[in-house]
């Protein structure tokens, strides 16, 4: 089984770089000075490269890296690319062999039209689709569109484990517990997040099980938030919160 490590790149991106005997694979590569770093540190050879959506923050180390290792990339069908790229969309399986895995490509619209995410092996490598305690903004898709994408997120197995691309889960816990102020399990959270980011380390991965008991975008059923969306509707709920959040 491979390992999965964080990349910290930008201000708050993470870049996965998922290993094991010698060989890696990282998730939306935005830049690729701390990639080439931790490759030459821990002397691993970079097979694939796995693309979320066309934001330049996850993809603009790519060009450099592709000059460094011949690479496999694969990136959402619905996307345009100027790299060489496997294209791939719902339901494709991408096979990496040399970590001896094999993920399954769900497209999640909202954040972007192509956005894709990749699960197996008990993890999801969600790109800006869902983060820690929040979800991504809505700079291409519908509101419906995102609501249905981390609808089928959230009925992932419980105990899979949730990687976002960036480390946002403190703030959008300050928000939540605007919301959801009653919810125990999200106070729980704030205490073991604030102790995990005061020594600087990663408040994820996350789990689906967590999520579904913390993040108020995937609780729009419950009627703390629905008091707050001021409508007993999910989506509608789903969508008020969305709006409420982006002037947060
Ligand atoms: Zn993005």
């Amino acid at each position: 089984m491979f390992e999965v490590t964080p990349i910290p790149a930008f201000r708050d991106n993470y870049i996965w770089l998922l290993h094991c005997q010698g060989h890696a694979v990282v998730v939306d590569p935005g830049d690729a000075a701390p990639v080439l770093a931790e490759l030459r540190v821990r002397n691993l050879m970079l097979d694939a490269i796995l693309v979320t959506h066309h934001h330049d923050d996850h993809t603009g180390g790519i060009p450099e890296l592709l000059k460094k290792y011949p690479a496999e990339v694969y990136a959402p069908s619905r996307e345009t690319y100027d790299f060489p790229h496997h294209a791939v969309g719902e339901g494709d399986i991408v096979g990496l062999t040399t970590l001896d895995t094999r993920l399954c490509v769900m497209e999640t619209p909202g954040h972007t039209l192509g956005h894709v995410v990749y699960y197996g092996a008990n993890s999801l490598f969600c790109g800006d689709t869902l983060f820690g305690c929040g979800c991504g903004r809505l700079f291409e898709g519908t509101c419906s569109q995102l609501y249905h994408s981390l609808q089928r997120l959230a009925e992932l197995p419980p105990e899979t484990r949730v990687y976002c691309a960036h480390e946002y889960t403190q703030h959008n816990i300050r928000f939540a517990r605007m919301i959801d102020p009653d919810n125990t399990a999200l106070a729980h959270r704030e205490t073991e997040v604030a102790a995990c980011r005061a020594q600087a380390k990663p408040s994820l991965p996350s789990t689906i099980a967590l999520e579904r008991a913390t993040n108020p975008f995937l609780r729009c059923e419950t009627p703390s938030i629905q008091s707050v969306a001021k409508s007993a509707d999910p989506e509608t709920a789903f969508c008020a919160v969305r709006t409420l959040r982006n002037s947060y």
